[in-house]
């Protein structure tokens, strides 16, 4: 008899990327997000700026000089890289390597123009497919207010920042889905996340026909 059993085995390897203007809380909801499903891999970036009281090199961030960047750059290490504000940042291939070996989604938290790199390069990314939501925030005036309470940038920066955040949100056509991350809330906006997952997990893909196909050719009279 023809029996679906193998489509128990089939899991999608997805590459969540998880973006939002700076100040829109998305560093606690993806650390609530990962502490929460132990499925889910936080990749770590690279980037030139400097680390921020308390931040840890290899935990935060790869912490690069602009020369080991660029020299990134040009052995092809990078999945997507982006200029923000002043600094660079991206995504090693390395980090998504590690966490399918694991058997892990990749969460990458990262900005709208090295989102939009990795659709262009879906390909890349094969076995695994991506999926790209977008965290908005209440409003500008609470992304302001976020920023300057944590005092970690100076006013040239922040005003940077806020200005990078409006054309971010002007980009968010090119995302699969958006959560809202009103002020302490961010057990909603996980829960949110929680599901869109759960749902992308569970969508036909070409892996899953391929998985499928061969049972269906099985000769399934007796
Ligand atoms: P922050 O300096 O606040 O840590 O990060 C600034 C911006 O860079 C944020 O929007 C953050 O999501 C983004 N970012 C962090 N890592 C990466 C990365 O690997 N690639 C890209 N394209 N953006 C990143």
């Amino acid at each position: 008899m023809l029996s679906m059993a193998n489509t128990h085995l089939y899991k999608p390897n997805l590459v969540i990327v998880i973006s939002g203007p700076s100040g829109s809380g998305k560093s606690s909801v993806i650390d609530a997000l990962c502490e929460a499903d132990e499925t889910l891999q936080l990749s770590v970036s690279a980037t030139t700026r400097n680390p921020r009281p308390g931040e840890v090199d290899g935990v935060n961030y790869h912490f690069l000089s602009k020369a080991e960047f660029e020299e990134h750059i040009q052995q092809g290490s990078f999945l997507e890289w982006a200029e923000y504000g002043d600094n660079l940042y991206g995504t090693l291939k390395s980090e998504i390597v590690s966490a399918r070996e694991a058997g892990k989604d990749t969460i990458l938290e990262i900005e709208v123009e090295g989102s939009l790199q990795i659709r262009e390069r879906e390909k890349d990314l094969t076995p695994a497919r991506s999926l790209l939501i977008f965290i908005i925030p209440p409003s500008f005036a609470t992304l302001e207010e976020r920023l300057r309470r944590r005092q970690t940038e100076s006013e040239k920066e922040l005003k940077q920042r806020l200005d990078i955040a409006k054309s971010e949100v002007l980009q968010i056509e090119h995302y699969d889905y958006w959560v809202s991350n009103p002020e302490d809330e961010v057990q909603q906006a996980v829960n949110q996340i929680q599901a869109i997952i759960t749902a992308e997990r569970s969508r036909i893909d070409d892996k899953l026909i391929e998985t499928i196909n061969p049972l269906l050719n099985v000769d399934c009279t007796d």
